[in-house]
């Protein structure tokens, strides 16, 4: 699945709506100090479902909404949307009939955030799944942070198995893993609370 166009509006200092194309081929973001080139990749790695707001430069995660400058009052709201190109259907059901795909992540100030696909509400694990499948996401090694390239050379050999890993694409079967495991601890609970109400009533 190819990213091809970032919607940012109301995001860090993307105050007015902001519509990024990403055509095929190397796609170059070039400013001057403080314009606001890693906002934009920090918009994408929110949009992805990053939940550290530290690694959004962000002392809280309502901080990535516009607060205000000179000219401008603070907005309520951010939102960044990015559009996916489905049309080698590779993305999981219920979405791999759909030629293009728009994630969309909102956040309003002191309500949290919630994700769309194609305008329907879905989960923030639901948005993981479709990118780790898709081999990127908010923690992928494909988007590389300033000094990122000397910690993965220092990292533990768990933390490379993790970038080998994605690079092979089986990063998706790890999260469903998790969610399987968190269902089958919860049927355990509920069989365990079932023999107790049995052994209750013989
Ligand atoms: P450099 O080339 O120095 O790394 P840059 O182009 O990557 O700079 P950013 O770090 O993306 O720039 O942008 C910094 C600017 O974003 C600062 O002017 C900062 O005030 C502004 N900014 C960050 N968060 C917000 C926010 N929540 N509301 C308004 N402006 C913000």
């Amino acid at each position: 699945m190819k990213l091809t166009r970032l919607r940012l509006h109301g995001f860090k200092s993307f105050v007015d709506q902001s519509d990024f194309l990403i055509e095929p081929g190397l796609t170059g973001i070039v400013g001057p100090n403080g314009c606001g080139k890693s906002n934009l990749v920090e918009g994408l790695r929110w949009v992805m479902g990053e939940s550290s707001h530290k690694t959004l430069r962000a002392a809280e995660m309502d901080d990535v909404i516009f607060a205000g400058s000179k000219e401008r009052p603070a907005r309520n709201v951010a939102e960044v949307g990015l559009t996916l190109d489905n049309s080698a259907h590779e993305a999981p059901q219920p979405w791999t009939a759909e030629e293009t795909l728009e994630v969309a992540r909102r956040v309003e100030r002191g309500k949290g955030s919630s994700y769309r696909i194609n305008g329907r509400e879905v989960r923030a694990r639901d948005v993981q799944i479709l990118f780790a499948d898709a081999s990127t996401g908010a923690r992928s090694p494909s988007l590389v942070r300033q000094g990122q390239v000397g910690e993965i050379i220092n990292a533990k050999p768990e933390a490379r198995r993790r970038v080998l890993e994605e690079a092979a694409g089986i990063a998706g079967l790890h999260v469903r893993r998790h969610e399987a495991e968190l269902r089958l601890r919860s049927a355990e609970q509920n069989l365990l609370r079932v023999e107790d109400v049995v052994g209750r009533l013989t």
